[in-house]
């Protein structure tokens, strides 16, 4: 494999969708980053790179695209993969937290036998906007007595301060607008 791609060469792969999914939204789109295998590989180096192979029992990744850096991820430490979904689209029970959005609400869940108290977990999503998600499922880890080692993002957009909402977690971005 060539040598491991910078932050900077990601950031510059990540597309720019203004309005989308609507207006006044910018769009941080990470596909291109997938697309190529080089940068795909990288990004999983630096996702993972304050955690040693075998020293974390799973790898929590966040609904949607946290599932596909979460599970690369998860392979490379030699770790388990869990979801934290949305509510409704886990099959068996769950625990759920819900969290305030501008303009109602939002509940993530993870199947209630998925990780055990004492585990030693990362999360991992590709965005940290305002932070509700990733402040919904560390409590939905805490609740159940995992030990959150690090959540790491891909990209996070500092002026939404969403690591506010996630103080007293080590919280670590690769890319920050
Ligand atoms: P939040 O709970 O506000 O931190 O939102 C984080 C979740 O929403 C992540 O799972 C992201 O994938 C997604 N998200 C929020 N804002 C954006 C954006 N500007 N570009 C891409 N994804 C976003």
């Amino acid at each position: 494999m060539n040598k491991t791609a910078t932050p900077s060469e990601l950031a510059a792969a990540i597309r720019n969708v203004p309005d989308f999914p609507q207006p006044g939204i910018q769009f941080k789109d990470i596909t291109p980053v997938l697309a190529d295998p080089r940068l795909f590989a990288s990004s999983i180096e630096h996702l993972v790179a304050n955690v040693a192979p075998g020293s974390v029992s799973t790898v929590v990744g966040i609904d949607a695209r946290g599932f596909i850096f979460g599970a690369a991820a998860a392979l490379k430490l030699g770790a388990g993969f869990v979801p934290i979904r949305k509510k409704g689209k886990l099959p068996y029970q769950t625990f759920e937290e819900s969290y305030d959005l501008e303009y109602g609400s939002n509940t993530v869940a993870i199947h209630t036998d998925a990780v055990r108290p004492g585990d030693r977990v990362i999360v991992i999503d590709d965005l940290l906007a305002t932070g509700g998600t990733a402040q919904a499922s560390a409590k939905l880890l805490k609740r159940i007595g995992a030990e959150i080692v690090e959540i790491v993002f891909l990209v996070e957009l500092a002026f939404l301060n969403g690591r506010s909402r996630l103080e007293g977690f080590p919280v670590r971005s690769l890319i920050v607008y």
